[in-house]
């Protein structure tokens, strides 16, 4: 008998509007790929909440299951690096946008799209990571290749409290950084100074319009919000300065000037997960196993069912989910 698992399935109708439902799935209906995984971890970022709500067209083949995010174990492998019993994760390469994803106990991807689950690490940990985690690492590594040292001065994190930003101030304290945290929930200062924060400021600051120039407060940033908040951003990096984008949780937008550049010299490093070359992930994954302390991991994580996903992916929409969400599968 074919053995069926359970999905979450995003479909669309002739007026192209779409709704998600659960679905009994089998094997047969995966897509192309040589490796099959048993899915035993996977993760709600805030794309994911794009996707699962339809706020963004994330989804780009329907019907499809979501998820852009997963750790687990090889089942069937015709790809020469993988076989069975392997260790996996996977982050993005269009899985969970046009590709089915992670939102099913059972996967089929390209191999190349695959890296070994670091040594030391569970499904759980690295899912505790994700998408959000393992960019946080690529921004710190686009600032460390531009020579953004502890000695430079400090460094800003937008949308801290978020996914990418409690990682980044996790792992730029990790390195002995003054970290400036900014976040629009002042109740969670406390959680920002157990990640390593060493000053917070309210996200106020940085969300009006941006003057050409500002006051010079940091050397660097990871900015995950985008639009006015990236454009003060800038407006306040002191000179040789370098801010890594990567998100938009404020917006697409980017309404700045070229003044921080011509004046200061400052530098905008673009940062993208989903199509990074596999030599950059795996660099990213092996540092999060060395640099990412567990202890901080485990505070910035929630462990939810997979039952759960779809309200948790409304959550992340509505900005009430503080770090990191981890989903277990059945
Ligand atoms: P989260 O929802 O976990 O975090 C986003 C944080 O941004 C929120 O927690 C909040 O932080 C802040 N925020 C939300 N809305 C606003 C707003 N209107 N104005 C200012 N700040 C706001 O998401 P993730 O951390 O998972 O992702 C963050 C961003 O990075 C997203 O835009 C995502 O799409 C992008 N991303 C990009 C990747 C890439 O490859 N380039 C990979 C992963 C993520 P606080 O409450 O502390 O202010």
């Amino acid at each position: 008998m074919t053995e069926t698992f359970q999905a979450v399935l995003i479909s669309r109708d002739e007026d192209k509007k779409q709704s998600v439902e659960w679905a009994t799935l089998s094997e047969d209906d995966l897509m192309e790929g040589d490796v099959t995984v048993a899915v035993e971890a996977t993760t709600v970022n805030y794309k994911d909440g794009l996707a699962i709500t339809g706020k963004a067209p994330v989804v780009r083949h329907f019907p499809l299951v979501p998820g852009i995010d997963f750790a687990g174990t090889v089942t069937k492998s015709t790809h020469a690096d993988w076989k069975e019993g392997d260790k996996v994760v996977l982050n993005g390469w269009g899985v969970g946008e046009t590709h089915h994803g992670a939102y099913a106990e059972r996967a089929r991807v390209n191999g190349d799209w695959l890296v070994p689950l670091p040594d030391g690490m569970s499904a759980t940990d690295a899912m505790a990571v994700g998408t959000a985690g393992y960019t946080a690492m690529l921004c710190v590594m686009a600032l460390e290749r531009h020579g953004i040292t502890p000695e430079r001065g400090p460094v800003v994190v937008t949308g801290a409290t978020g996914g990418v930003g409690s990682v980044a101030v996790t792992l730029l304290a990790g390195q002995g950084h003054h970290v400036i945290a900014s976040t629009g929930r002042a109740a969670e200062a406390d959680y920002l100074k157990r990640l390593g924060a060493a000053e917070i400021i309210d996200r106020e600051e940085l969300s009006g319009p941006a003057r050409p120039l500002g006051k010079e407060r940091w050397a660097g940033g990871v900015d995950a919000v985008g639009s006015h908040t990236l454009a003060n951003v800038l407006s306040m990096t002191s000179y040789g300065g370098a801010v890594a984008a990567c998100g938009l949780a404020q917006g697409m937008d980017l309404p700045t000037s070229v003044a921080p550049f011509i004046l200061r010299g400052v530098s905008l490093l673009g940062v993208d997960s989903v199509m990074a070359p596999k030599a950059l992930r795996l660099e990213a994954w092996q540092r999060i196993a060395r640099e990412l302390d567990h202890a901080r991991l485990a505070s910035i994580s929630n462990v939810i069912a997979f039952k759960d996903v779809l309200s948790a992916a409304q959550d992340i929409m509505d900005g009430t989910v503080r770090g990191r969400l981890v989903v277990e599968m059945p």
